[in-house]
Protein backbone atom coordinates (compact mmCIF):
# COMPACT_ATOMS: atom_id res chain seq x y z
CA UNK A 1 0.00 0.00 0.00
CA UNK A 2 1.60 3.18 -0.66
CA UNK A 3 -0.83 5.73 0.65
CA UNK A 4 -0.23 7.43 3.62
CA UNK A 5 -3.36 7.77 5.18
CA UNK A 6 -4.60 4.52 3.61
CA UNK A 7 -1.66 2.85 5.38
CA UNK A 8 -2.87 4.74 8.74
CA UNK A 9 -6.40 3.96 8.12
CA UNK A 10 -5.30 -0.11 7.77
CA UNK A 11 -3.47 0.42 11.23
CA UNK A 12 -0.17 -0.22 9.49
CA UNK A 13 1.80 2.74 10.94
CA UNK A 14 0.74 4.46 14.43
CA UNK A 15 -1.26 7.15 14.83
CA UNK A 16 -2.98 8.98 17.59
CA UNK A 17 -6.26 8.07 16.81
CA UNK A 18 -9.20 9.93 17.90
CA UNK A 19 -12.60 8.52 16.25
CA UNK A 20 -13.09 5.33 14.00
CA UNK A 21 -16.07 4.06 12.59
CA UNK A 22 -16.65 2.00 9.67
CA UNK A 23 -16.06 4.94 6.73
CA UNK A 24 -13.54 7.66 9.13
CA UNK A 25 -10.50 7.81 11.06
CA UNK A 26 -9.68 10.62 12.75
CA UNK A 27 -5.98 11.44 14.06
CA UNK A 28 -3.65 13.61 15.50
CA UNK A 29 -1.25 15.77 12.91
CA UNK A 30 2.05 15.04 12.90
CA UNK A 31 2.86 18.38 12.75
CA UNK A 32 0.20 20.18 14.55
CA UNK A 33 -0.55 23.85 13.51
CA UNK A 34 -2.60 24.78 16.44
CA UNK A 35 -3.13 22.74 19.95
CA UNK A 36 -6.11 21.07 18.57
CA UNK A 37 -5.11 19.65 15.04
CA UNK A 38 -6.97 16.52 13.84
CA UNK A 39 -7.29 15.20 10.40
CA UNK A 40 -10.58 13.32 9.70
CA UNK A 41 -10.33 11.21 6.95
CA UNK A 42 -12.27 8.68 5.13
CA UNK A 43 -11.13 4.89 4.74
CA UNK A 44 -12.08 4.70 1.37
CA UNK A 45 -8.94 6.06 -1.08
CA UNK A 46 -10.44 9.18 -2.26
CA UNK A 47 -7.45 11.26 -3.64
CA UNK A 48 -8.69 14.68 -3.51
CA UNK A 49 -12.13 17.04 -3.44
CA UNK A 50 -12.00 16.47 -7.24
CA UNK A 51 -12.80 13.52 -7.16
CA UNK A 52 -15.79 13.18 -5.50
CA UNK A 53 -19.02 11.98 -6.84
CA UNK A 54 -23.07 12.48 -5.97
CA UNK A 55 -22.37 8.88 -3.85
CA UNK A 56 -20.17 10.74 -1.80
CA UNK A 57 -22.38 13.27 -0.59
CA UNK A 58 -23.41 11.42 2.72
CA UNK A 59 -19.57 10.89 4.12
CA UNK A 60 -18.89 14.14 2.99
CA UNK A 61 -21.41 14.97 5.37
CA UNK A 62 -20.49 12.60 8.58
CA UNK A 63 -17.24 13.79 7.67
CA UNK A 64 -17.87 17.03 8.97
CA UNK A 65 -20.20 15.65 11.96
CA UNK A 66 -17.49 13.36 12.99
CA UNK A 67 -15.24 16.80 13.15
CA UNK A 68 -17.63 18.93 15.05
CA UNK A 69 -18.28 16.00 17.41
CA UNK A 70 -14.31 16.17 17.90
CA UNK A 71 -14.04 19.74 18.39
CA UNK A 72 -16.19 19.20 21.64
CA UNK A 73 -14.76 16.23 22.68
CA UNK A 74 -11.81 18.73 22.68
CA UNK A 75 -13.58 21.48 24.63
CA UNK A 76 -13.34 24.18 21.87
CA UNK A 77 -16.81 24.15 20.18
CA UNK A 78 -17.59 27.01 21.87
CA UNK A 79 -14.49 28.92 21.29
CA UNK A 80 -14.84 28.49 17.88
CA UNK A 81 -12.66 25.88 15.41
CA UNK A 82 -11.52 26.18 11.60
CA UNK A 83 -11.95 22.96 9.20
CA UNK A 84 -9.92 23.24 6.52
CA UNK A 85 -9.66 21.03 3.03
CA UNK A 86 -6.71 21.38 0.43
CA UNK A 87 -6.93 20.36 -2.46
CA UNK A 88 -4.36 19.79 -5.08
CA UNK A 89 -1.02 21.45 -5.64
CA UNK A 90 -2.02 25.19 -5.38
CA UNK A 91 -4.80 24.44 -2.73
CA UNK A 92 -1.60 23.35 -0.25
CA UNK A 93 -2.63 19.32 -0.43
CA UNK A 94 0.34 17.63 0.37
CA UNK A 95 -1.02 13.83 0.85
CA UNK A 96 -3.20 12.83 -2.11
CA UNK A 97 -5.73 11.45 -0.09
CA UNK A 98 -8.90 13.51 1.03
CA UNK A 99 -8.82 15.18 4.34
CA UNK A 100 -10.35 17.43 6.79
CA UNK A 101 -8.63 19.26 9.13
CA UNK A 102 -9.91 20.46 12.47
CA UNK A 103 -7.87 23.23 14.18
CA UNK A 104 -8.58 25.16 17.36
CA UNK A 105 -7.60 26.16 20.35
CA UNK A 106 -5.91 29.50 19.41
CA UNK A 107 -6.86 32.22 16.78
CA UNK A 108 -7.07 31.33 13.30
CA UNK A 109 -8.30 34.18 11.88
CA UNK A 110 -6.02 33.98 8.44
CA UNK A 111 -6.57 33.99 4.81
CA UNK A 112 -10.60 33.10 4.74
P1 LIG B 1 -2.37 18.58 3.42
O1 LIG B 1 -1.28 19.61 3.27
O2 LIG B 1 -3.75 19.17 3.47
O3 LIG B 1 -2.23 17.46 2.42
O4 LIG B 1 -2.18 17.97 4.87
C1 LIG B 1 -1.42 16.83 5.12
C2 LIG B 1 -1.17 16.80 6.60
O5 LIG B 1 -0.75 15.50 6.94
C3 LIG B 1 -0.09 17.77 7.09
O6 LIG B 1 -0.64 18.70 8.01
C4 LIG B 1 0.94 16.84 7.74
O7 LIG B 1 1.51 17.39 8.92
C5 LIG B 1 0.12 15.60 8.05
N1 LIG B 1 0.86 14.35 8.14
C6 LIG B 1 1.86 13.91 7.34
N2 LIG B 1 2.28 12.70 7.74
C7 LIG B 1 1.51 12.36 8.82
C8 LIG B 1 1.46 11.22 9.67
N3 LIG B 1 2.28 10.15 9.51
N4 LIG B 1 0.57 11.22 10.68
C9 LIG B 1 -0.25 12.27 10.88
N5 LIG B 1 -0.25 13.37 10.09
C10 LIG B 1 0.62 13.41 9.08
ZN1 LIG C 1 -5.28 6.51 0.37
Amino acid sequence: MHCLFCTIAAKEIPASIRHEDAEIVAFDDIHPKAPTHVLVVPKAHIPSVRELTANDAALMGRLVLVAAKLAEDAGIGERGYKLVMNCGKEGGQVVPHLHLHLLGGKPLQGIV
